[in-house]
């Protein structure tokens, strides 16, 4: 790899607006050399905002051994002064939010004010670790007599850890992957996608500046190929690994083959059932957002399918048509916009192509947007907020992620058929579930196969509860305890005298 080293983290040249470099890796800025090339357009006006070549997975095996002597490194600190070290990282992102925020929005069109609050958050997540970093405790189980010997077992960090994130929330999405990871003592090969690169490259910045050691966390942007060659490296201990399905099989494939453990987020088709009980302006406001607003349905957690009770569900869908009519989509930059527009111009057309697909199907009625916009927002990448009402539970509109602004309106009459319909796809990352009536609240909050259920809210996401998919969506979790539990492997040691 040819390599052109920087004085400074690649953000500070504010004029340039994106990092130049392509790897961080060592604790040094590297231009890449031999990976694929990619233009990146800025979603929200088709403008080229310039031409980076990536890295290449040769440059992968340099990151991880880099990696693994970092590891050591950090492994012989005291556990008090990785905790320092971490809770610094998480005052360096809290300092530089607004930086990192406008990166994201750039890079992927995500509304900087939601940009910021997942920056906060990413924040938090390490603020959160950082706490677990001096309070790894090992037991002693009763397995010899005291006067005979001793067991005792160790939680140690696998070493190596690869992280392989999608573009759709990149920092909090390296939040919950890096901040355990580190608490637990690894060291991280970070592989933001490439449609999403600069707002991680930006976070090797601060990784610097916080002090931590060169090369615990190298940073690689890169396609398919760069994560294929992580997880098939033979230094990489853990994947760590957030994404779609299919990507994910082959993830797991490469895992696999090795016997290597994963952690795997994936998608989701998740469902809000709405109960006669609720609030009903309030509850269908909310269902319209989450279900198209937010960060333009490109959220694996978000509830696309709305499950509605017969009696309130002409009342549900007027509202949410009503809602949708009003978001305000644009420039993700202005704070008076809610929605931005999608990731890119690949994206776009594929949505488009699903909306359009459903209707040729008949797979339920549009009833709000299903088009491009257009006018001033014809240049980015806008896709209208979308409602189609009285879906097929079985047809591909309500079985396959959209992930795109493409809500899914089904009527139901009894509990048993809401919980029936929702449990009838192959996910199962979250479940909503709104009603006021509590005993009925956690039946089905029992009854849904998902990871993550939220009872009249959106799922938040905070660092100390686990957050995971069960089927298709998933194994494993981040969040909590059991999140950083995953980053550890257990050693007994018989002692007998
Ligand atoms: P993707 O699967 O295309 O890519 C995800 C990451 O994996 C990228 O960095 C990509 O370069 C890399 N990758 C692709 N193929 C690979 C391979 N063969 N080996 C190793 N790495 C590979 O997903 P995306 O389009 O970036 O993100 C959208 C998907 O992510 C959606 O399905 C969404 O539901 C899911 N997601 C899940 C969660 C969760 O917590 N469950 C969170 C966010 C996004």
């Amino acid at each position: 790899m040819t390599t052109v080293e920087r004085t400074a983290a690649p953000a500070d040249a504010a004029a340039a607006a994106l990092p130049s470099a392509a790897a961080f890796i060592d604790g040094h800025w590297f231009d890449g050399t031999g990976g694929a090339t990619h233009v990146h357009v800025n979603p929200a006006t088709g403008q080229e905002l310039g031409t980076w070549t990536l890295p290449s997975a040769d440059d992968v095996d340099w990151a991880v051994r880099s990696a693994a002597q970092a590891q050591q490194d950090w492994i012989a600190l005291r556990p008090s002064a990785r905790r320092d070290l971490l809770l610094e990282l998480g005052r360096q992102i809290t300092e530089h939010a607004d930086r990192l925020a406008s990166l994201v929005t750039l890079e992927m069109g995500m509304p900087y004010r939601a940009s910021k609050a997942a920056t906060h958050a990413a924040a938090e997540w390490f603020r959160h670790y950082a706490g677990y970093a001096d309070k790894i405790e090992g037991t002693v189980p009763s397995v010899l007599p005291a006067s005979t010997g001793l067991d005792y077992t160790r939680h140690s960090p696998y070493g190596v850890v690869a992280a392989i994130i999608p573009w759709n929330g990149p920092v909090i999405a390296l939040a919950l992957k890096v901040a355990p990871a580190l608490a637990a003592g690894n060291a991280v090969v970070l592989k933001p996608s490439e449609l999403g690169p600069f707002s991680s490259l930006y976070f090797g910045s601060l990784v610097a500046a916080a002090g931590l050691p060169a090369g615990l966390v190298n940073v690689i942007p890169g396609g398919p190929d760069v994560g294929a060659a992580l997880c098939a490296h033979p230094d990489v201990a853990l994947i760590t690994f957030t994404g779609g399905g299919a990507a994910g099989r082959s993830v797991s494939e490469a895992a696999a083959a090795r016997h290597v453990p994963t952690v795997l987020e994936l998608g989701g088709k998740s469902a809000s059932i709405v109960f006669s009980d609720v609030d009903v302006p309030k509850t269908a406001r909310l269902a319209a957002i989450l279900g198209t607003a937010q960060n333009s349905g490109q959220g694996c957690f978000l509830p696309t399918r709305l499950l509605v009770e017969r009696p309130i569900y002409d009342e549900v869908v007027e509202s949410v048509v009503a809602a949708v009519g009003k978001v305000r989509l644009g420039d993700p930059f202005d704070a008076a916009v809610a929605m931005g527009p999608v990731v890119d111009e690949q994206a776009c057309e594929r949505i488009l192509g699903v909306i359009r697909a459903a209707e040729e199907r008949g797979d339920g009625r549009l009833v709000a947007g299903g088009r491009r916009a257009d006018g001033a927002l014809a240049a980015g990448c806008y896709v209208q907020p979308t409602v189609f009402v009285d879906v097929d539970p079985g047809s591909p509109l309500a079985q396959d992620e959209v992930f795109g602004p493409v809500l899914a309106i089904i009527p139901f009459d009894t509990e048993e058929e809401a919980v029936e319909i929702a449990n009838g796809t192959r996910f199962g990352l979250a479940g909503y579930v709104w009603t006021r009536d509590l005993g009925r609240a956690h039946r089905v909050a029992d009854a849904l196969d998902a990871g993550y259920v939220s009872v009249n809210s959106l799922a938040a996401l905070p660092p100390e509860a686990p957050f995971g998919g069960w089927k298709e969506s998933g194994r494993g979790v981040e969040g909590g305890r059991d999140g950083l539990i995953e980053f550890l492997r257990v050693k007994n040691v018989h002692v007998q005298w």
